[in-house]
């Protein structure tokens, strides 16, 4: 299996997940061009790919989902709410190419389950991918860390988790009131501090590796994010780099292009 993050972060993500047969999307939220490139750059065919999945509406996640699905002939995979949500934002998409998810969809070797995320979307969903051998999955975009979340990642070989915002920062910088209440709230974006206590809980479920991801440009920095799990996980008696491997997503261009 493969697992690369294409891009990650508040401007844009899109994940990058294939197994022996077939490769899929989760999430497409940069220009189609950009998205491309990024595909070519880690030697991907996007006219390869079987699907796309889309965790929820806001424009990060879905900004180049139809013209990708135009002009590959993509299908798109995400449940009622999100298709309603998103109906405007992507444009035009061929009937075969809609495909409404409820729970679970096979593609391939793959079996592509969903699991609910607190945010504040329509129906927001994270998703693990299990060929029958590894396990990954994707939690960003999570008001805390809740046990639906904590359910559907359980024993993954690889966690894409969110680490967007240092609280400080957050409350001291420039966004407005309401904004900064939002992010805050249970259905806003997971702390730095909250990452790293989500990583304690999930070492209880033989995850092994966990990256990074969905950095706020405003708010965070990489270091500090790293810097803040890796203190959190100390505090617990974690060994780093022994007892789970912690890396970064980079927000700009492929990063992390793990091979299991
Ligand atoms: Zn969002
Ligand atoms: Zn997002």
């Amino acid at each position: 299996m493969i697992f690369c993050p294409l891009y990650s972060g508040s401007s844009g993500n899109s994940i990058f997940v294939a197994s022996d047969k077939g490769s899929i999307l989760i999430d497409a939220g940069l220009p189609g061009k950009s998205i491309e490139n990024a595909l070519v750059g880690i030697g991907k065919d996007p006219r390869d790919i079987d699907g796309i999945f889309i965790t929820h509406e806001h424009i990060d996640h879905v900004k180049g989902v139809g013209v990708l699905s135009r002009r590959y002939g993509i299908p798109i995979f995400a449940n009622k709410l999100t298709w309603k949500g998103m109906e405007k934002t992507i444009g035009k998409i061929k009937e075969e190419n809609i495909k409404i998810i409820e729970d679970t969809v096979d593609i391939k070797d793959m079996n592509i389950k969903s699991y609910r995320i607190p945010h504040d979307a329509a129906d927001p969903m994270g998703y693990s991918v299990y060929d029958g051998k590894t396990k990954v999955s994707i939690a960003t975009d999570l008001g805390f860390f809740s046990e639906e979340v904590d359910k559907g990642i359980r024993n993954s070989d690889i966690v894409l988790l969110e680490s967007n915002h240092d609280v400080e920062m957050l409350k001291f910088g420039p966004y407005p009131y309401n904004l900064k209440r939002r992010i805050l709230s249970n259905v806003g974006h997971l702390s730095n501090y909250d990452c790293g206590k989500a990583i304690v809980n999930m070492l209880k479920y033989n995850c092994k590796r966990v990256v990074l991801g969905h950095l706020s440009k405003t708010n965070n920095y990489p270091e500090l994010a790293y810097e803040t799990v890796v203190s959190v996980l100390r505090e617990n008696g974690v060994k780093i780099n022994e007892d789970v491997f912690v890396t970064m997503a980079k927000r700009d261009m492929p990063s992390n292009y793990i091979e299991f």
